[in-house]
């Protein structure tokens, strides 16, 4: 029997609907829309093609979105330099730096530079912190929380369930993993140094691919009746291929996830819920500071002491 099909398209268009009465009067209030910046080094084709979806979606949600491309041989430092520009740009609300970095990019020093208060991905150190606590105000990482918007829309349990995350990044596998542990699954995470893959990921319930290694997940490394969830994204001879070999594992899945039109999509509008509320915050931080125009004075004056 065929897997069911997690489309992303209806969980895209139910999050539409929620956010954009949100937006409108956003825009009417402010007179602008809530923008995010997406921040993008080289010309990675996995990375073009997401960037495309998501300023699709922006644009036919009302939302502003504007691309930073950055050539290939960008330095940390320049990097670094473009992401505090952004974090002071008023028209900006939101950052997104696309992920996997070249490998000439020291991503561990940007991730600790990265902006909180724009940080809409949810990768910087305060956002992973607050989501491995439970604590403050944070925003749920982008991709992994559509990966959750997808099970709970199609009403999949995750409860009680054993689940097998394959990649360990920070922008996917780990922040996976902290959410589906606050869902209150039993979680394993694979990498690349994982022995015999296969029996691992046959164990799953819930089997998470988010690797950027097209078809990696066989139909011989999924139990039947396993949910299967692809965030991979690559592209061989101009077509779109995620981690699962999704014709061979939709015949043993319960139901999984398609590429295009799975969790890519889905993702976009996590990261949109995040610029709204992004945006949102920002305004009522400002009316604050203008409604107290004493405070720049007092601020200077306990300098002074
Ligand atoms: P990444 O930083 O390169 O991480 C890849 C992870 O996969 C690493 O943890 C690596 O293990 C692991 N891995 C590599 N080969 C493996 C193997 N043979 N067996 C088991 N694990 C293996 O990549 P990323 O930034 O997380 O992105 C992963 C994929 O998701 C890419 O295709 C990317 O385009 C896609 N993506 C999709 C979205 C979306 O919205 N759908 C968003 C962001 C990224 P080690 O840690 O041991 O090296």
């Amino acid at each position: 029997v065929t897997g069911r099909i997690l489309e992303g398209g209806p969980v895209v268009e139910k999050i539409c609907e929620e956010l954009k009465p949100e937006i409108d009067q956003f825009r009417k209030t402010h007179g602008v829309a809530p923008t995010l910046a997406l921040v993008r080094v080289g010309n990675p084709l996995p990375a073009v093609y997401y960037s495309h979806t998501i300023d699709r979606t922006f644009t036919k949600c009302g939302m502003g979105f504007q691309l930073d491309a950055m050539p290939d041989e960008t330095t940390t430092e320049q990097l670094i330099r473009r992401l505090s520009d952004l974090a002071r740009a008023k028209n900006i609300n939101g950052i997104l730096l696309q992920h996997p970095l070249p490998k000439t990019i020291d991503a561990r020093t940007v991730t600790a530079a990265f902006p909180v208060s724009k940080d809409v991905e949810g990768i910087s150190p305060t956002n992973i912190g607050n989501l491995a606590l439970d604590i403050g105000d944070y925003f749920p990482t982008s991709t992994p929380s559509a990966a959750l918007e997808i099970l709970n829309h199609y009403a999949i349990p995750i409860e009680g369930k054993r689940a097998v995350i394959v990649g360990r990044s920070n922008i996917l596998g780990k922040p996976m993993a902290l959410l589906l542990l606050r869902a209150n699954a039993t979680v394993t995470i694979c990498h690349s140094h994982t022995c015999d893959l296969a029996s691992v990921t046959r164990q799953a319930d819930l089997l998470i691919a988010a690797v950027g290694h097209p078809k990696l997940i066989t139909a011989d490394m999924v139990s039947p009746g396993a949910v299967v969830i692809d965030c991979g994204l690559s592209v061989r001879d101009g077509e779109l291929i995620g981690d699962v070999d999704f014709q061979a594992v939709k015949e043993i899945a319960a139901a999984i996830t398609p590429v295009p039109g799975g969790a890519g999509a889905v993702t976009a509008m996590t990261l949109m819920r995040n610029t709204l509320s992004a945006a949102q915050r920002q305004a009522i931080q400002s009316a604050t500071q203008n409604r107290r125009p004493w405070l720049p004075l007092l601020k200077s004056r306990n300098r002074k002491r």
